[in-house]
């Protein structure tokens, strides 16, 4: 079974490596995949709410952290291992490195963006950052950071706007975006940088 419930979100029960093995095969086959890196907050958060668990539902959910390893645990189900969202990105750049993928990264402040994608554009040569811009815009530019999206088709992208906003963004402009895979990053990029 690839799945297993958490207080009522699907989680993939898939390791570290797998997930990465998965969602590499879903784009290399023309699949769009939404990734979710949930926590116990992203859990509770979708109990709490209708609209976001939808979201959740409809998404590729993976572990974020040792506290849905354990609640997986008390309840025997087959989780047995960490997919955090800092480790998925750098193992999907260095997957777009291979592969020559286009990557398109949006959010964080100005400076740590340009820094982020420097910093990615260096260690991951072949990987091609087609463009970013960071999460501090009005509701009336989404349209236009939409259509450039959309432009660049890129295979990643990445989006940290904090959670639950990045990922109701992104499901809010899924079907435009033309992302192959699409993922939020929470503070990711502020690591990076940092
Ligand atoms: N962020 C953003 N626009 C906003 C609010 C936050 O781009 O309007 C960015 C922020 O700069 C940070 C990221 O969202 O890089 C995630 O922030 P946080 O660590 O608070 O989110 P979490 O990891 O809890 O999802």
């Amino acid at each position: 079974k690839q799945v297993a419930s958490i207080l009522g979100v699907p989680f993939s029960t898939r390791g570290f490596r797998e997930s990465v093995e998965y969602m590499v095969e879903r784009i290399e086959n023309g699949e769009r995949t939404h990734v979710v890196t949930a926590n116990p907050e992203i859990v509770m958060l979708a109990r709490e709410n209708r609209d976001f668990r939808s979201i959740v539902e409809q998404a590729y959910v993976v572990p974020d952290g040792i506290g849905i390893v354990y609640a997986a645990k008390w309840t025997n189900q087959p989780i047995y291992e960490r997919v955090t969202g800092v480790e998925l990105l750098e193992a999907l750049m260095l997957e777009a490195d291979r592969h020559r993928w286009d990557v398109y990264l949006l959010g964080a402040r100005p400076d740590v963006i340009s820094l982020a994608a420097q910093k990615l554009a260096e260690r991951y040569p072949n990987a091609r950052v087609v463009g970013y811009r960071d999460g501090y815009f009005r509701q009336d530019e989404d349209e236009q950071i939409v259509r450039e999206i959309a432009e660049k088709k890129p295979h990643l992208l990445f989006v940290a706007l904090g959670a639950p906003r990045q990922e109701e963004w992104m499901n809010k402009y899924r079907d435009q975006l033309n992302a192959s895979l699409m993922m939020g990053v929470g503070g990711s990029f502020d690591v990076i940088s940092g």
